[in-house]
């Protein structure tokens, strides 16, 4: 018996792919117009974990998360498991570990990669901070989500291995920005540059499954350009405590924070693109 708390873009299509499954869920979400296929709805988060041996989060943020743990504290029996599959800060993460495990609970950071796609397609990249205990007890939901299942670690390892993920996409997605700017001007076709390109070893995932939108002038969210800003932030915020330089990460922050001065928070992160019209006078 499951509760799924967060029945977002990616919380909706993971808890409908566990019922499918034929797992028991239950899911809450602070939108009352939020649902999942096959989930029952619960109308208070209290009564969304009450007898459930799993709980999962998929939440916006950390403060989020921190909101949902200060309640559940009280509420949670020992024994039960969390996964927090949210993408949030790999400190918080740790503080959450040692914060349920004082009341018997035991936590996993298992944060996702491949979008609404992958989530609909089960096919999702999981990232895994925890015990090995618990990392086993959670085989059976986390291989109806994903199909690349990795134990990174102890608590945090997988909110840290989420953080590394998200700099390669921003730096992939201003790649791809800058490479179909450049071909434009050049007055090349970009829907065949970005053929071409898949064939070689510029190809990536962002070229593949964002340049069609990005070639449209389609900027409908998947991923949100307001939620990649917050992955960039954690991404600095971790750079900044293990005083790494990431300078690429620090420029392509700046150009998205450009995007959402413009007005493009809640577009899809492929409205990067619409950084370099902008910059070229075309916006
Ligand atoms: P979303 O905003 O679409 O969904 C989050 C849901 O949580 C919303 O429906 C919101 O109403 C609900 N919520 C917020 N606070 C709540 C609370 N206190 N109690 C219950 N429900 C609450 O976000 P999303 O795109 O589904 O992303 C969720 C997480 O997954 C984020 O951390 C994001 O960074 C990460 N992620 C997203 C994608 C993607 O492509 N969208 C991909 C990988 C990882």
């Amino acid at each position: 018996m499951t509760a799924f708390i967060g029945l977002g873009t990616m919380g909706r299509l993971m808890a409908r792919n566990l019922a499918r499954a034929g797992h028991v869920v239950t899911g809450f979400d602070v939108l009352p117009t939020a649902g999942a296929e096959g989930v029952a709805r619960a109308t208070t988060l209290a009564q969304a974990v009450a007898g459930q041996d799993i709980v999962i989060t998929m939440l916006p943020d950390t403060p989020d998360v921190e909101a949902v743990a200060a309640e559940l504290e009280s509420q949670l029996p020992p024994g039960t498991l969390w996964l927090e599959m949210s993408t949030i800060a790999p400190a918080a993460a740790q503080r959450l570990h040692a914060r349920m495990a004082e009341r018997g609970v035991g936590v996993l950071d298992a944060p996702v990669s491949g979008g609404p796609q992958g989530a609909d397609r089960a096919a999702l990249s999981i990232m895994v901070g925890g015990e090995d205990v618990d990392f086993t007890r959670a085989q059976p939901v986390l291989a109806v989500l994903g199909t690349t299942i990795t134990h990174m670690g102890g608590p945090g390892a997988g909110q840290a291995t989420k953080v590394c993920n998200q700099v390669m996409c921003g730096l992939n997605l201003q790649a791809v920005c800058e490479a179909l700017a450049l071909g434009r001007a050049a007055g090349l076709d970009l829907a065949r540059l970005r053929e071409v390109l898949l064939g070689g070893s510029a190809a990536s995932w962002m070229l593949e499954r964002l340049g069609p939108a990005m070639i449209k002038g389609d900027v409908a969210a998947g991923f949100r350009i307001d939620l990649m800003l917050k992955d960039l932030r954690l991404a600095g915020e971790t750079a900044r405590e293990l005083s790494v330089p990431l300078p690429g990460t620090a420029l392509v922050t700046t150009q998205y924070l450009e995007a959402r001065a413009h007005g493009e928070g809640a577009n899809g992160n492929q409205a990067l693109f619409r950084v370099y019209d902008r910059m070229a006078g075309r916006g």
